[in-house]
């Protein structure tokens, strides 16, 4: 019999977490999970699934208006907020049941409860006041979102935890920040009908984002009426009969019913007992590990979000299941962290992977540039005016395709196919050589014949 009341314990039961426990119990692994709010973590109860519900509520609103080119005459329409949110939130609950069957189904211990570190080797479970013990301890605690405590009015802000929650559709709303979170919600918003004002502290939105991408989407969420403004910040909230008033350190006065604060997530590893145990953790608070998902201290490992490496669901659930393919079945498995595809689920929608042009031109000497911008067919009889874009970056010495940026409908989906091809090498004479699907939005990824831009670097 083990000295240990587990094989593998699990800090967290999100994506990363999850697919751990899941998946060491397969392999024979005594396994226990504790959560301290619900079973599916961020990405099921407060992040990717109700954001793209909200965001599938909300394109309706482009849908409606489009159909009148084609013969529709829709007729008045209403939206109920309650309805969505109701429905949503029983889409959630099935989920969470789901999860917390399909862990009890491979014989992983639920404990609702918070864990916290106690010892090498021991937890405690705070809500039940006792300890276990396992062989293997397993952090996936995500991260939380970050927030302007100290700014006056702080109070009356809303961060994602609660923009799921809200009883009522605002009627203004004031987003603060310029990445995905902000700019995602931004659209939900915009759609429903809500008067939404991006505040984003830099020059343009989605740092990080090619930098065509980012202008293209800047103009298209303004031509739906999504008003953005950049190079400035928030500096106090005041509050009266009429709502929320934010004013900006440049002097703009905003009214709102709603503030949401989107300015990035931290590590969640406030209160875990990882100095008592010793683990290091960067500056951010994030949980540094090898490629292996080990920490410093034996037999601790951590993945997903808390490690703040990249912070999407499928990195997280990859972790979990490199790290068990390594404890518990002799397989050690180090994660590729190249060319992950990923898609923002903005309004208009992007799809990209791989470099952008600019990290391209850091890396490489020569590169051929091929960019599309148009309207895309649907767009035309919708006398709707919103321009589609696709660029390529392809390295003109080896002629590999470094990157892939899409900005317009359905184009996270196409990210995902790209991102096979990207992932396995693909040149543009490779693109070329691939029939044409007709007539398709995506048939330009593999028709652009002539570079729009040729960057060569001198000797
Ligand atoms: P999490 O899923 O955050 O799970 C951690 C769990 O640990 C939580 O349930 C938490 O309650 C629990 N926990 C924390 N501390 C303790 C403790 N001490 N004891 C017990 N339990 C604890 N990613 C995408 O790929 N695509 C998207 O479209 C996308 N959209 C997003 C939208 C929003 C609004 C947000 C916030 C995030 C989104 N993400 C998206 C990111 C994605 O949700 C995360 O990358 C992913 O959930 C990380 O998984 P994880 O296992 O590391 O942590
Ligand atoms: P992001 O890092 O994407 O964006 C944070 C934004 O807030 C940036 O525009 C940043 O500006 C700004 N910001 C940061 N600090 C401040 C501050 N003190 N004052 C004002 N603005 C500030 O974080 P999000 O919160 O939007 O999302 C967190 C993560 O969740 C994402 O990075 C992503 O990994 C994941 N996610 C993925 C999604 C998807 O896959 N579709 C969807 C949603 C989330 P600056 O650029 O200048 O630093």
């Amino acid at each position: 019999m083990s000295e240990f009341d587990y094989d593998l314990f699990v800090i967290g039961a999100g994506s990363g977490g999850v697919r751990a426990a899941r998946m060491a119990a397969t392999y024979g692994a005594k396994v226990a999970i504790a959560e301290e709010y619900r079973v599916g973590g961020t990405c099921v109860i407060r992040g990717c699934v109700p954001k793209k519900l909200m965001g599938y509520a909300s394109k309706f609103a482009h849908d409606f208006k489009d159909s009148a080119g084609f013969g529709w005459s829709v007729g008045e329409t209403s939206f109920d907020w309650k309805t969505l949110i109701a429905r949503k939130d029983a889409e959630i609950d099935r989920l969470n049941g789901l999860y917390m069957q399909n862990l009890e189904r491979h014989n992983v211990e639920i404990i609702h409860s918070r864990a916290e570190l106690e010892a090498p080797h021991r937890v405690r479970l705070i809500g039940e006041d006792r300890h276990v013990t396992a062989k293997h301890i397993l952090i996936a605690t995500g991260g939380r979102p970050n927030f302007a405590q100290n700014l006056p009015g702080a109070e009356h802000m809303i961060t994602s935890n609660e923009v799921f929650h809200l009883e009522d559709k605002p009627e203004r709303v004031v987003v603060v920040g310029g990445g995905y979170i902000a700019l995602e919600f931004a659209g939900i918003f915009n759609g429903l009908g809500v008067d939404t004002t991006v505040l984003y502290r830099g020059e343009e939105i989605l740092r990080g984002f090619d930098d065509d991408v980012r202008a293209t989407l800047h103009e298209e969420m303004e031509k739906q009426g999504v008003k953005v403004i950049c190079e400035d910040v928030i500096e106090k909230i005041d509050k009266d009969d009429d709502g929320l008033t934010v004013h900006t350190a440049k002097g703009s006065v905003l009214k709102a019913d709603q503030v949401l604060s989107a300015i990035g997530r931290s590590p969640y590893t406030e209160g875990l007992g990882l100095e008592r145990l010793g683990v290091e953790m960067d500056k951010a608070g994030a949980i540094k590990v090898d490629e292996h998902n080990r920490t410093n201290v034996d037999h601790v490992y951590a993945v997903g979000d808390v490690t703040n490496r990249v912070n999407l669901t499928p990195v997280a659930i990859r972790e979990g299941a490199a790290l068990v393919e390594t404890l518990f079945n002799d397989n050690p498995t180090v994660i590729d962290y190249k060319d992950i595809p990923t898609a923002v689920f903005t309004q208009p929608e992007i799809g990209t992977v791989g470099l952008t042009q600019t990290e391209a031109e850091a890396a490489y000497d020569n590169l051929d540039i091929y960019m599309a911008k148009f309207r895309p067919m649907k767009n035309t009889l919708a006398g709707n005016d919103e321009k589609m874009l696709m660029k390529l970056i392809i390295d003109a010495d080896s002629d590999k395709v470094l990157g892939c940026h899409i900005l317009g409908p359905v184009s996270g989906e196409m990210s995902q196919l790209l991102g096979i091809a990207v992932k396995m090498g693909a040149t543009k004479a490779d693109f070329d050589a691939t029939m044409a699907v007709h007539p398709t939005a995506a048939e330009e990824l593999v028709t652009m014949k002539e570079p729009t831009t040729k960057i060569r670097k001198q000797g």
